[in-house]
């Protein structure tokens, strides 16, 4: 295939059918790279890290770009993903202090700023259709609010998210925002999504788009707070720490992998998953068992409910030596509904080598973490983050330093916190009274054609 550009693959990335687009090979640092890399602050270990994959920029227009997206406004401070010491040894990476409070941001936030400067360059415009059942559609429209040549139409099942995640998104009132909350539930949400973008002559007439988490741009957005947590942890570059990452699509933990690639000390990926552990079986057992969304678990750690991790191919891709044909043969089975297995082949071992190692937690697991992570150090968690705290602690290893990614803040999933710890989790300053705004949605059938036509209405 030929190779093309970043941007270019910023734009098809967009295609809910397209392939996974990944660099020709990774950059590798050298240890005097990471030791100047050590000194940066976020804005420019991020132009550092970002300028080796995206390439077709300007290295003046990026820097620009990258300092408009963090800065301690919008993230709440100047470390944009600090790091807390719970004590010796053992660390949180904050992630979620960004506008919807989750992880999607640091990426989401970055996203938003290339669409609009790669839409206006090329004299484009895009309409964002996108199916949420919480995070991804919140992290999205609070990224592309008011940007120029952008819409977002953004499906939701109706009264099925949490108060606090219908009111983030439903508040707000840019007029390039559309919240669409369908009476059904998120299955039928992806499935109008889906319908439209199949029809090929509508999504091309309309610029249709969407944003979902196999965008390369997100996945490498997301290498730079393992730089920054690694830095924040350490001493020198010659030390190995571990990450423990509560997973779901699999893009947080496949910015590890490529971090790792790239030569930053990592010793251990740990993997966490709730009780839907597809990918927990695979790196215990080399089985790769996808499930289908029938046999989905709802659970208390929403964002990671997922049948089949979208991103995963990408890290088998490596797996297999960048053998494209290899790559086809193990998907055939997986895409009419079976599995493959790497039981009693090379690929095993060799799979023990990229440093994964998973586990999964449970709804009494999190909740007893959540609790005991409050008891002893006062922090207070969320469900997600309470998943990859429970698998971490379990792997952690005496002389390397254990860094938990937190993925949202507890506020987002309040109702779990209060049940187990007795406490309303902290509000942040930034959306008190956030569910008393007025809401500006609209409700629809799940309905193909109605959705078309709303689409077309506001399109012009
Ligand atoms: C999306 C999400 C995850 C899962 O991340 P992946 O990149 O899909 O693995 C975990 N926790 C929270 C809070 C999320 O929103």
């Amino acid at each position: 295939m030929q190779p093309r550009s970043f941007c270019e693959i910023l734009l098809e990335g967009l295609a809910t059918d397209g392939g996974l687009a990944m660099p020709d090979s990774y950059p590798r640092l050298t240890l005097a790279n990471l030791a100047r890399l050590r000194t940066l602050n976020y804005r420019d270990l991020a132009f550092e890290i970002l300028s080796r994959f995206i390439d077709d920029i300007p290295a003046v227009d990026l820097k620009r770009l990258i300092d408009n997206t963090y800065t301690a406004k919008v993230f709440g401070s100047d470390d944009i993903t600090p790091l807390k010491t719970l004590e010796p040894g053992l660390h949180l990476l904050r992630l979620s202090n960004g506008p919807t409070m989750a992880f999607k941001d640091v990426a989401m936030q970055l996203l938003g700023n290339l669409f609009e400067y790669v839409l206006a360059a090329s004299k484009r415009e895009l309409n964002i259709l996108g199916a949420t059942s919480g995070d991804t559609g919140s992290a999205a429209e609070y990224a592309m609010r008011g940007k120029r040549g952008v819409r977002v139409f953004m499906l939701s099942p109706h009264n099925k998210m949490s108060r606090f995640q219908s009111a983030q998104m439903y508040s707000l009132t840019d007029p390039n925002i559309f919240n669409i909350a369908i009476t059904g539930v998120f299955d039928d949400c992806q499935d109008i999504v889906k319908a439209v973008s199949n029809d090929e002559a509508f999504k091309t007439r309309y610029h249709i788009g969407t944003v979902n988490s196999i965008n390369w741009a997100r996945v490498s957005a997301q290498i730079v707070y393992y730089f920054k947590g690694y830095f924040a942890a350490t001493k020198s570059d010659t030390e190995q720490v571990s990450f423990a990452v509560p997973s779901g699509n699999f893009g947080n933990i496949l910015a590890g992998h490529v971090a790792r690639m790239m030569g930053l000390p990592i010793k251990h990926l740990i993997l966490a998953t709730n009780e839907n552990n597809v990918l927990d079986e695979f790196f215990r057992s080399g089985r790769y068992r996808p499930r289908g969304s029938a046999e989905v678990q709802q659970t208390s750690s929403p964002s990671m409910d997922i049948s089949k991790a979208s991103n995963f191919e990408r890290f088998i891709f490596d797996l297999v030596g960048r053998d494209a044909a290899k790559l086809r043969e193990l998907w055939r089975a997986v895409d009419s509904g079976g599995e493959f297995t790497l039981a009693g082949t090379p690929l095993l071992d060799k799979m023990r080598t990229f440093g994964f190692i998973s586990g999964t937690s449970t709804h009494a697991d999190r909740v007893a973490t959540l609790r005991a992570i409050h008891k002893k150090y006062g922090v207070m968690i969320d469900t997600h983050t309470a998943d990859g705290i429970k698998v971490g602690l379990e792997n952690r290893e005496c002389d390397v330093p254990l860094i938990c990614l937190e993925t949202a803040l507890p506020v987002k999933f309040g109702d779990v916190i209060k049940q187990a710890l007795n406490v309303e989790p902290d509000y942040p300053e930034s959306c008190r009274g956030i569910e008393q705004l007025p809401q500006r949605v609209d409700v629809m059938a799940p309905d193909v054609v109605a959705v078309k036509q709303y689409i077309e209405a506001r399109c012009y």
